[in-house]
């Protein structure tokens, strides 16, 4: 008998007809012999709708109550799919984060998982019932109610595999797998067989959002075998699992893009030690993560500086770089926040000359500017404006050669 852990994202519950879709894979996973744990989102645009309601009402940068909120569309979708299952004649019992519970600390929308207690679902499991835990909550030491990060459910199920040690985390999409870029965007990207842990870490990181990115890390960490998959209908999905230093690789294995950041500027910054201390260090205070930095060479003791930060911490963001501008005395600070990072990633690239610039002469030819670049061992991004990121992510694709028609065999 395997342990099978299958999560189901927010279209693949996305009503009481797919609801009953996902109930009756559910059961021949059961009739196939298999213990199942189910990891359940929300309705699909429900926990859009509850944070625009906790905005609503007042809530300006998340917090306590924030959490409360917007993490009770999955205790919907666990109740409901439970309801279903039994009516099919399969014992199903429902468990909140804090039921489970899963254990986390106490960054409110943004919450690390520290420990998960086993017993209650490995006594339910003893009991010949299927567990459906509600992703993307979970409980701090003091009983608080914290979330994730959005598309955290993913992390729930992954580590839920790796606590329970299964057999295999299937993770249920509205896509067939982990394509070379977001097929929503470039109708013919292709699907891969496999990846592995850190190309899709780098995919995830970069924008990829068929996986969150903390969710790779566990898999990762715990060895947790991952199948990305439709649950629209049954082909075979994309496996995430170890690299295979045996396969030939190409030097780029996807193209992945983020609207989600925003570019700040400082401008003749007094070009001395200490002074990135004091930009930054009010921004990790408040949580902020800098992404990309890039500094210009110093001119008559001053120099340029410009980094990229999630854009939903834009505005205080903004405000704490210009209290410290005006501190050091720089001249002014610029915000943007139409801009998109593209990136490129592959782990062949190590192995493979040439990859950057074919990247630059592909963004030239088509007159899009690269504001910003930055590079890794197996990722090159770059920050552009955002209306060319479709345009870029297509072009890119093209240049690289990965779409359906150009490779015939697949790489890991
Ligand atoms: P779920 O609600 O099931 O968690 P998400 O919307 O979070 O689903 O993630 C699936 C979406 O991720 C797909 O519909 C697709 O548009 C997007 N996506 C972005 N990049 C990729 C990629 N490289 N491969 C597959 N899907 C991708
Ligand atoms: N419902 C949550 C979200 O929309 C978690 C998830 O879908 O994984 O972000
Ligand atoms: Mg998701």
């Amino acid at each position: 008998m395997a342990l099978i852990v299958q999560k189901y994202g927010g279209t693949s519950v996305g009503s009481i007809e797919r609801i009953k879709a996902v109930a009756r894979r559910v059961a021949d996973t059961v009739d196939n012999g298999n213990e199942v744990i189910v990891v359940l989102s929300a309705i699909s645009g429900e926990t859009n709708r509850l944070v625009t309601l906790a905005e609503e009402a007042g809530c300006v940068s998340g917090g306590r109550e924030y959490d409360v909120v917007v993490s009770t569309g999955e205790q919907v979708t666990v109740g409901l799919l439970s309801i279903v299952l039994g009516a099919m004649g399969y014992e199903a019992v429902s468990m909140l984060g804090r039921q489970v519970p899963i254990l986390t600390d106490t960054f409110y929308s943004a919450a690390k998982i520290e420990d998960i207690g086993e017993g209650n679902i490995r006594r339910e499991l003893g009991k010949g019932r299927i567990v459906v835990v509600a992703g993307f909550q979970g409980v701090d030491i003091e009983g608080n109610i914290t979330t994730l990060g959005r598309g955290g459910s993913d992390t729930t199920a992954v580590a839920l595999a790796a606590a329970l040690k299964a057999d295999l985390c299937e993770i249920y999409t509205d896509v067939e797998g982990v394509y070379t870029t977001d097929p929503s965007i470039c109708s013919d990207a292709r699907k891969l067989k496999k990846i592995s842990y850190d190309e899709m870490l780098e995919m995830a990181s970069l924008g990829a959002k068929v996986l969150q990115t903390r969710s790779v890390q566990f898999a990762k960490k715990y060895d947790v075998p991952l199948m990305v998959r439709s649950s629209f209908n049954d082909a075979v999905g994309t496996l995430v699992c170890k690299e295979d230093k045996d396969m030939e690789r190409a030097a780029v294995s996807g193209v992945t893009y983020n609207k989600n950041e925003a570019k700040i500027s400082v401008v003749r910054v007094p070009d001395r030690p200490g002074i990135a201390m004091k930009l930054f260090r009010p921004l990790s205070d408040a949580g902020i993560s800098v992404d990309m930095i890039v500094q210009n060479i110093s001119h008559s003791g001053h120099t340029d500086m410009t980094f990229t930060v999630p854009e939903g911490d834009y505005n205080t963001a903004m405000e704490l770089v210009t209290k410290t501008a005006k501190d050091v005395e720089a001249d002014e600070v610029i915000g943007d926040k139409s801009i998109a990072k593209v990136s490129i990633v592959g782990a062949g690239m190590k192995a493979h000359a040439g990859v950057a610039s074919k990247m630059f002469e592909t963004m030239s030819a088509e007159g899009i500017n690269m504001q910003m670049i930055s590079t890794s061992e197996i990722k090159i991004s770059c920050v552009i404006e955002e209306k060319y990121t479709e345009l870029a992510v297509r072009v890119l694709h093209d240049a690289f050669e990965l779409s359906a028609g150009d490779v015939e065999e697949e790489i890991i």
